[in-house]
């Protein structure tokens, strides 16, 4: 059976490190699927999503099998319709155990068949966070070592 993992996030914006974890997935799974997670009344990005989209995708477009969706429900519904069995998440800290733990145990009690699969970061890339370029951004500062593609101007 083919193996394919949902990369759950924000992405706002999709860093170094996520395609880290990305790459690093492709070595136990066959497909993933990256899910912007979005809830266009509530959520107020930074960076706007259909860019994103067209970002992520031109960073993998070289991979068949990488996709780019964007979902507004449950991650554990999004798995199931996709046939998706696995979680893909990444750890950089123990805030980030504490947090992934409690909906990695909140994700198997809606969709039992979903196994929730960590990467700890690469050290090289443990400090990047969508939270901080956002912040650099804002102020004009220079995000480009940050981030796997050119900003639209
Ligand atoms: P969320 O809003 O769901 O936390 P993010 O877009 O911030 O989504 O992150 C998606 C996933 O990528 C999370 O599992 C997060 O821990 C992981 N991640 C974020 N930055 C890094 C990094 N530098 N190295 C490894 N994993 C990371």
């Amino acid at each position: 059976m083919k193996k394919i993992a949902i990369f759950p996030g924000s992405f706002d914006p999709f860093t170094k490190g996520h395609e880290d974890i990305v790459l690093r997935g492709l070595t136990l799974f066959d497909e993933i699927i990256i899910g912007i997670g979005h809830n266009s009344k509530k959520n107020i990005r930074y960076f706007d999503i259909d860019v994103m989209v067209g970002l992520i995708e031109e960073t993998f477009k070289d991979y068949d099998n990488i996709k780019v969706v964007v979902y507004n429900e449950l991650t554990a519904e999004l798995a199931r319709k996709h046939g998706a069995n696995y979680l893909l998440r990444g750890l950089r800290n123990t805030t980030d155990f504490e947090y992934e733990n409690s909906i990695a145990q909140v994700n198997k009690y809606l969709y039992e068949h979903l196994e929730s699969v960590f990467l700890i970061t690469s050290p090289e890339l443990a400090a990047i966070s969508s939270s901080i370029i956002r912040e650099v951004h804002k102020y004009g500062g220079d995000v480009s070592d940050f981030i796997p593609y050119p900003l639209p101007k």
